[in-house]
């Protein structure tokens, strides 16, 4: 199951306001491109630290989501 592309990842460029935090957090995950965050790659193999920079994104800017049924894993709520 390792290496299997499993997860989305999106942000959104309209709620980011450039911290930092996601790519501290995940920083094979997450770069910041002229002060916004992008992620590295949209589609993933499963990694919990995304999960954490997701939760850890004050704006609530990024989204983790399943890549087949595109249900949502973070953030939470
Ligand atoms: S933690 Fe959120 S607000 Fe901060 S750079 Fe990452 S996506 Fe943008």
């Amino acid at each position: 199951m390792s290496g299997e592309i499993e997860w989305r990842l999106h942000v959104d460029p309209t709620r980011c306001i450039g911290s930092g935090i996601c790519a501290g957090v995940a920083p094979r995950h997450f770069v910041l491109v002229d002060g916004l965050s992008r992620p590295v790659a949209e589609r993933i193999a499963a990694d919990e630290s995304v999960l954490d920079a997701a939760e850890s994104c004050p704006v609530e800017a990024i989204v983790v989501s399943e890549e087949e049924s595109l249900r949502r894993i973070a953030p939470e709520g």
